[in-house]
């Protein structure tokens, strides 16, 4: 294989992940390159002729048939960006998605109208800190984010490094759906939560990539609605008078959660993604 070129080596990856099926293969050969050979995007193209060292055109090739094996790009590059922030994933922690992006934009414009001495905010089921560190890191507010599994932690505290936020964010092992984490924390302006909301059939019918990422991070019960129903009542009532609670929902699941808020004397409204999908569901705890 010695003597390989940039230029031919794109060409490989790009058929290799075509003929495998894959629905985007320039754009994520491109990317698998850029990371395994450490090469430009503008290398690529501009200087095909470019000699690429045997190891690094190898672990680009291994790249391509990990990828052509179902496990997500994201995981295989390591990294991903969530609201033009960086984070680090991998095996054990749910990939920062863009539909996720809706929550945190409501809790970066809220946090910035009440952010103030004492004003503090938590994540829960934080996973990689996505929601709350781009919370922190674009409003300026600390931010409790708590997550129960030890693996998803790993990548929690090393992103708020990445970020720079080590001032403002803690991360917390602690299982969200128990009263006494609940007594744990002070009264909250702001709780952000992007709950596990798959339901049992969901799960029967995960694509691929999906399958690789964690159940417990989005395995919501039966009809996918078990972590509302416990976290709304209980958090809730740790807003401050003003206070508001926002949690990520799946496509056709707001009513009931509507209901849910409704149900703990909360007026409820929703926030559509850019798809046009309702997304968000929050609530303002009465002053
Ligand atoms: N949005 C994820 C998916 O569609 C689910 C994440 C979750 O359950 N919070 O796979």
């Amino acid at each position: 294989m010695s003597g390989m070129n940039i230029g031919s080596l794109r060409k490989t990856c790009i058929r290799a992940l075509a003929d495998g099926g894959n629905d985007n293969p320039q754009f994520e050969a491109e990317q698998l390159l850029m990371k395994f050979c450490g090469v430009t995007r503008n290398d690529m193209l501009l200087f095909p002729a470019l000699e690429v060292p045997e190891d690094k055109a190898r672990a680009a090739l291994d790249a391509v048939s990990r990828r052509l094996s179902g496990e997500p790009l994201q995981y295989i590059l390591g990294e991903w960006e969530f609201y033009g922030l960086p984070f680090y994933v991998g095996k054990g922690v749910l990939i920062p998605r863009q539909d996720t992006e809706t929550i945190a934009e409501l809790a970066v414009s809220l946090a910035k109208g009440r952010r103030g001495a004492g004003f503090l905010a938590a994540d829960l089921c934080a996973g990689s800190g996505c929601i709350g560190i781009t919370l922190s890191k674009l409003a300026g507010v600390p931010v409790k984010l708590l997550e129960l599994s030890e693996q998803a932690l790993g990548y929690l505290r090393r992103n708020i490094e990445l970020n720079g936020v080590q001032r403002l964010c803690e991360a917390l092992r602690a299982d969200v759906l128990s009263q006494e984490t609940a007594d744990r924390l002070p009264a909250l302006d702001l709780i952000v939560t992007n709950p596990p909301y798959l339901t049992a059939q969901d799960m029967r019918e995960l694509q691929t990539e999906v399958a690789h990422e964690p159940e417990t991070a989005l395995f919501g019960g039966e009809d996918g609605l078990d972590y509302y129903r416990r976290m709304i009542p209980l958090w809730g009532a740790k807003l401050k008078p003003g206070g508001m609670l926002a949690a990520e929902i799946g496509m056709g699941q707001e009513n009931d959660v509507m209901r849910i808020f409704k149900d703990c004397g909360m007026t409820a409204q929703y926030k559509k993604d850019l798809c046009g999908v309702i997304r968000v569901i929050y609530g303002i705890r009465n002053e």
